[in-house]
């Protein structure tokens, strides 16, 4: 059904992006920089067929869905294509992100400079270990998981990652969640239930280390 604007005139409805788009997004702008680093300013989408594993139409298509891109004859421009791909997924500014969980995991995260380089600026973290609050880590203060409300109302933040263990997932998160934030990166072992509007983003090694393990096993099997 068509949208109706201000002026009265009506205008296609924007697509639903399909979630791996969104996640291939990320894959191109990766690409974009290396391509840039190596001294290139323009790309093709073959170039990115073959430094990706994404096909040349499959990057087409993913683009498509925000508009037009690149010219006939002289392909992409890197720099346009990155400062776009930028704002869909809005990294053209600093995000501030809040970390809750300062064990081994959540130091780890603190230390990886790879945040900082994408503009995820970790303004807080946060720990039920009173021996752990009142410091700063990497830069970042580390505060009573008590003073969320308080802390996330000044700073703002958009995006939580949850480092804690499994069974206080739920729990963090429900706090987190009454600050505003409505995008989650778990690195809990634990299934978050959530209001419609959140995205959770799970993220866990071990699952991962699972399924290579398996296919050890199979690979094996088959020779
Ligand atoms: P450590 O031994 O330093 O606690 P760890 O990596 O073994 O490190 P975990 O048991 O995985 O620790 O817990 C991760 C972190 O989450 C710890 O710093 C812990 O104090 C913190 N934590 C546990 N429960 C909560 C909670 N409900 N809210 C916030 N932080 C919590």
């Amino acid at each position: 059904m068509p949208e109706t604007g201000v002026d009265g005139r009506t205008s296609p409805t924007p697509l639903r992006v399909p979630e791996p788009t969104v996640e291939r997004l990320s894959t191109y702008l990766q690409f974009l920089y290396s391509a840039a680093a190596s001294g290139l300013t323009t790309i093709s989408s073959a170039h990115v067929e073959s430094a990706t594993a994404v096909s040349a139409a499959q990057f087409r298509k993913d683009l498509s869905y925000f508009g037009e891109f690149g010219k006939p004859g002289v392909g992409y421009v890197i720099s346009e294509l990155q400062g776009r791909i930028s704002r869909i997924l809005q990294l053209h500014e600093t995000q501030p992100v809040i970390l809750i969980g300062l064990g081994n995991l959540g130091a780890a995260l603190l230390s990886y400079p790879g945040l900082t380089e994408q503009r995820f600026e970790v303004v807080a973290a946060f720990d039920i270990d009173p021996k752990k609050c009142g410091r700063t880590v990497q830069g970042v203060p580390v505060y009573a998981l008590s003073d969320l409300l308080t802390e996330c109302a000044r700073l703002n933040p958009r995006i939580a990652i949850l480092a804690v263990p499994g069974l206080a997932a739920q729990q963090t998160f429900d706090l987190a969640y009454q600050t505003g934030i409505r995008a989650i990166l778990n690195f809990a072992p634990a299934v978050l239930k959530v209001p419609a509007g959140v995205t959770v983003r799970n993220v866990s090694f071990t699952q991962e280390l699972a399924v290579l393990s398996y296919h050890i096993k199979t690979d094996q099997l088959d020779s």
